[in-house]
Parts: structure tokens; sequence; C-alpha cells
């Protein structure tokens, strides 16, 4: 697979996925451009190159084609990230199109309208993604938040470039080497904590684990049907029954591969799911009925705190707790802090998924952390060890 400093682009065009699926307020204004700046290495190196290029992106979710999801809106952010003049195309095939893309001069910048406005996209067209093909004599994904997706834009287009005329981008190819760094070559003893409300989204990603770490911590609303599943009393606690048999058995696996499972051994639990609860701190198999678990305890942090220090490697995706309320967000922070410490005394620290990295960045614990990745949903692909579409098309 090549990458963007492989390709000859001199005069040429470079037809761009990248992932501009960002958030605007009611002036349509970007409220966040963190993929935009994600994608300005890519986009910069085909311009030093000599080349010219067409970005292509999804945002949202629109049914159809939707004005409120119109990419014209995201122009003046994408110029201003950039510091160059963005040309816009109400659409992203068609004779209009292929007029703006061969008008294209090298040095120029193109977008085209939100691909998402043909249904062909998410249904991975072929027929679509030969006409979207036509705009670039090279193809280039940028767009890791989509990478583990089928689609048109992010893997079926490159049927129609030769394994010379296509490449990954910058940041995918940050994202997964560095991903890679932790979960396929990490140093031992290696350290997953995972987090977040339910087991059921993550079963792939603890199932894979299994075969990587040496601890495998599992906190936030999660643990209880473990907990549950051990027989402990867990009150009125987020659990989810039909997932009781998985948990025993990941219990059970655990066990045979030798990797040390640890769940929380203490909780602060609250009479109601608000900020306003009344709050106590009880040992894991004495939550009583009207109360719920709603972060870790003292003592399941030290205990955490302990593992990661003495880790070479950390991964960590989820909240120990509903940090959205910070009377329940104590856990979150310590796990960040604690891997900010293991990673400045010389640890490999992967985080990932929105509300760990939120976590890490009201803790201004950013520079702390090896790596921070982009990624939701390809994210928990890759760590539950599935291909993405979105690179393997770029490989043959
Ligand atoms: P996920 O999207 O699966 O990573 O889950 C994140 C969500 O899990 C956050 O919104 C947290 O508030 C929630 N969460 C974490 N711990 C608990 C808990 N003990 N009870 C209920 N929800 C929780």
């Amino acid at each position: 697979m090549k990458n963007v400093d492989q390709l000859d682009l001199k005069n040429k065009k470079a037809l761009v996925r990248v992932d501009f699926n960002v958030p605007v307020n009611e002036q349509f204004e970007v409220t966040d451009n963190t993929r935009i700046k994600a994608a300005k290495p890519t986009i910069d190196a085909v311009l030093k190159k000599g080349g010219s290029v067409v970005l292509m992106s999804h945002r949202g979710r629109p049914k159809g084609k939707e004005e409120k999801y119109s990419l014209k809106y995201i122009v003046p952010e994408i110029e201003k990230v950039l510091g160059k003049p963005v040309k816009f195309v109400p659409d992203s095939i068609g004779s209009e199109v292929e007029k703006a893309v061969k008008d294209l001069k090298p040095g120029e910048i193109l977008l085209l309208e939100n691909l998402r406005f043909y249904p062909e996209e998410t249904k991975g067209d072929e027929t679509f993604a030969k006409e979207l093909a036509k705009n670039g004599d090279y193809y280039i994904n940028d767009a890791f938040g989509t990478a583990h997706r089928a689609h048109a834009s992010t893997a079926i287009v490159a049927r129609y470039f030769d394994k010379d005329h296509k490449a990954v981008g910058k940041l995918m190819e940050q994202e997964v080497k560095s991903i890679q760094k932790a979960l396929d070559y990490g140093e031992h003893p290696i350290t997953a904590i995972i987090g977040g409300a339910k087991v059921s989204s993550k079963i792939g990603v603890i199932e894979n684990l299994l075969n990587k770490v040496d601890n495998l911590i599992i906190v936030g609303g999660m643990a209880y049907t473990f907990l549950k599943a051990l027989g402990n009393n867990i009150g009125d606690s987020i659990v989810e029954d039909d997932k009781i048999e998985v948990a025993k058995k990941i219990m059970e696996e655990a066990k045979k591969k030798g990797v040390n499972l640890i769940l929380p051994v203490d909780f602060v639990i609250a009479d109601s799911f608000s900020n306003d609860a009344h709050t106590k701190i009880v040992k894991a198999n004495e939550i009583p009925q009207g109360w719920q678990g709603l972060d870790i305890g003292p003592e399941t942090i030290n205990k955490i705190r302990e593992i990661i220090k003495n880790s070479k490697t950390i991964i960590w995706n989820g909240p120990a707790g509903v940090f959205e309320f910070d009377k329940f967000a104590n856990g979150t922070e310590k796990i960040g802090e604690a891997i900010g410490e293991a990673t400045q005394n010389g640890a490999y620290s992967l985080v990932g998924g929105g509300d760990s990295v939120a976590a890490v960045q009201k803790l201004g614990l950013e520079d702390k952390i090896s790596y921070i990745s982009t990624g939701g949903g390809v994210l928990l692909d890759m760590l539950a060890g599935k291909e993405l579409p979105g690179l393997k098309a770029l490989q043959s």
C-alpha cells in the first residue's frame, strides 16, 4: 500500500476522501474544526507536490438532498484552516462536477457536495463509485473516521484505481500505525481499560483484547453485568441481563488465557441518576435496592493506578462512570491522570473514544498521552481485530 509521499502528483488531480463530518451551529458555523485540521497534512502534501485536490466527504445523515447538510456552509472554515481559497461544486458526480475538475489547476482545491445526498454512497453502489472515480487521477483515502465502512467513496471507488494510483492519507496512516503500535507491537505488560455504558457494544473488543493484553480492566456501566454474573448485589445499577452468559464466558476465557481481568471492588453509588443525588461509597457486592453505581470507588482507583503504573503499554476506551455529572467524574479523571503519569515514565499510551478523549482534554493531559485517536466506531473495530474496508481497498 502506498502513502501520499510515494505518489507522483505533479500536474495531477488527487481525489481525496476526507472526514469533514463536523458539527455546525444554527448559523451554520463550524463549532469544532478538529477534523478539518486533521486533513490538512494530506492536502498540503498534494499541493506541495504540484498537484490539485478534489475533496469529498459526507456530513451528517441526510435523507437525500437536505440543504442544511450542504458542504457549502463549511467552505469558509476549510479556507481558514488551509489558508487557501476552496472552490465548491454543488454535486459530487455529473457534468458540472466533471467540468469543475477539468478546470482545476495545480495548487487549487475543489470541494464536492455532501456524498450522502446520494443514497448510493452508503450502499456502496458500484456505478456511483465509478462516477466518483472520474474526479481524480489518483485516489487518496484519509477519512479514518469512516474507514470501517465499505461505502462508495471509502472503499468501492478504489477499485477504479490501480495500486500505483491510490494511497493512504497521512491522518489515516498515523492513526493506524499508532493503534497497531499498542495493539500489535506493544511492549508488555499491556493493560487495557475498557469502560462505557454497555458490554454489548464492546464484546468484540474485549474478546480480541484477551489475546493481546496482560491486564484487562473493566469499568463503567458494563462492569455491573460482570458483577451480576458473579452473583453480586448490584441494586439498580445499569445491567444487560441478556449478556450475563457472555460476561461469564469472557471471564472463563480470561482465566484460560492467563489474562488478569480486573473488576471494580467498590463504587460511588447514588439514589438517583442525577448530579444532585445522595451518594455513598460501598463495596462492589453491597449495592442496595434503590441505589445505583455511577462511578468507581477509591479502592478501585488505587488498584487501577497501581496496575497502570506498572504497565509499559496502556490502551483506554470508555469512561469509568457517568462522567458527564461532576459528582461521578472522579474515577474517569483519576484514570486519565494515572495514564498521563505512566506515559511520562516511559509507557506508550493510546486513548480513544469521545468520552475518554473529552476527559483527557478536560484535564489538560493531551500532551501527556502518547496518542489520542480521533476514531470512534473505527477504533472499536480495530480494537476488535476487524479488517478495515477503507484500508483493504488500497492494498490491491
Ligand atoms: P460508551 O458510549 O459505551 O463508551 O458509553 C459512554 C457512556 O457510559 C457515558 O455517557 C457514561 O455516562 C455512561 N456510563 C458510564 N458508567 C455508567 C454507569 N455506572 N451507569 C450508567 N451509565 C454509565
